[in-house]
């Protein structure tokens, strides 16, 4: 574990369920981001965790931001960002919020179907707009599916209305989905934008903007890997396709940046079994998926967990979070195995929980309170 946030949980003992997170890792991680991609502009997906120290030391590093709401814009620009180093980049977004983002200075907005290009066109005119196209999400492990995203063909006439309609028709976008732990998504992504590319090139519009999304792997329970091994074949699929003609870059990093700053802290409340002979004990923990942890949602994402007891004798066992209800299961398939000595009141530590944990918390589902939060 990381040793500022165990010494944190060791001298000040905070209460659990809590969310230990050490802000200078997500500057590191900043660093390693722009050292794998120099020629990208980073923009942070706030939704990963929008704390506020996360936004100020981003925003004193220089970071652009990916806002999904109006609520979003504005703790960016609380935290000091620039209106125009913020992307309003929802492809569903209510129109009153993008008149507040217009009037508040932001200059960048996704879409993905024509609807959503008329309020644009009504209520930020003159923007400058990208549109999102659907790519395949084979190799992530937390995918999303066909909810985002339109097929090139409608893309590439929604691009000629946008410049019709006196928009910036500014770039393409995609998402290879999130945990993606093939580089080779980002390459077949960059194929299908290039070809977009040159469709609009003929049809008299020169975009000039390729967002590469987010999608970079967090190490949880197997390896995955090196981001510097996603910047290279990123960049060698940027070059094989545009050659020295390179348009500008921006990815938007959410779980790389933060999921590995963090430390969920947890207590166990049970260890119990189904029958005397079942060999698979129940560990009862005091967070689960209503507490933060709803990327267990389907067993897709899988933390590593830390005991008092590691490296003594393991048996099988079951995870659970501590509500009355069932789908408050997070581990039954996954063949996680944990000490044998593990009893209740032992603290627990879930690794690399620095993204989508906060932000997933129910509000007060059987009374237990949203996730506690420490930025060390
Ligand atoms: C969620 C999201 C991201 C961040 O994805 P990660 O997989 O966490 O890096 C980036 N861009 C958009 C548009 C998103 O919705």
């Amino acid at each position: 574990m990381n040793p500022k946030i165990a010494s944190y949980l060791r001298d000040q003992a905070p209460a659990t369920p809590c969310l230990v997170l050490d802000v200078d890792r997500v500057a590191e991680n900043y660093g390693r981001l722009k050292a794998a991609l120099p020629l990208a502009r980073v923009y942070y997906a706030v939704k990963a965790n929008p704390a506020a120290p996360i936004l100020d030391r981003l925003t004193v590093l220089g970071s652009s931001f990916d806002a999904a709401s109006w609520e979003e814009i504005q703790a960016c620009l609380e935290a000091g960002a620039r209106p125009a180093d913020i992307s309003f980049g929802n492809t569903v977004k209510k129109e009153s919020a993008i008149k507040a983002a217009f009037a508040a200075g932001v200059t960048m907005f996704a879409f993905d179907s024509e609807p959503e290009l008329r309020k644009l066109a009504r209520s930020a005119p003159g923007a400058r707009v990208y549109c999102r196209i659907l790519v395949e999400n084979k190799g992530a492990e937390w995918p999303l599916s066909r909810k985002f995203g339109c097929e090139p063909a409608m893309a590439r006439d929604l691009m000629v209305k946008a410049a019709e309609w006196g928009l910036d028709p500014y770039g393409i976008s995609f998402h290879v989905g999130s945990q993606q732990t093939q580089t080779g998504a980002y390459e077949a992504a960059i194929a299908r934008v290039a070809m977009i590319f040159t469709d609009l090139k003929d049809a008299g519009i020169n975009l000039r903007m390729v967002n590469l999304g987010g999608g970079y792997p967090v190490r949880y329970r197997a390896e995955v890997p090196e981001i510097d091994a996603f910047g290279d074949a990123i960049m060698g699929a940027m070059t094989e396709h545009f050659g020295n003609a390179l348009p500008e870059m921006v990815i938007e990093p959410g779980r790389f940046m933060v999921g590995d700053a963090g430390v969920v802290s947890s207590e166990v409340v049970l260890v119990s079994r189904k029958s005397e002979d079942d060999p698979v004990r129940w560990v009862y923990l005091d967070i689960g998926r209503f507490g933060g942890l709803a990327e267990t949602e389907g067993e897709s994402i899988r933390y590593a967990f830390q005991t008092p007891h590691d490296g003594s004798e393991e048996g099988p066992v079951s995870i659970a979070g501590p509500t009355c209800d069932s789908t408050d299961t997070l581990y039954e398939k996954s063949n996680y195995r944990l000490p044998m000595a593990l009893d209740a009141g032992d603290q627990v530590q879930l690794l690399s929980t620095g993204a989508y944990v906060t932000t997933y918390a129910s509000q007060a589902f059987n009374g237990f309170r949203p996730l506690a939060e420490h930025y060390i």
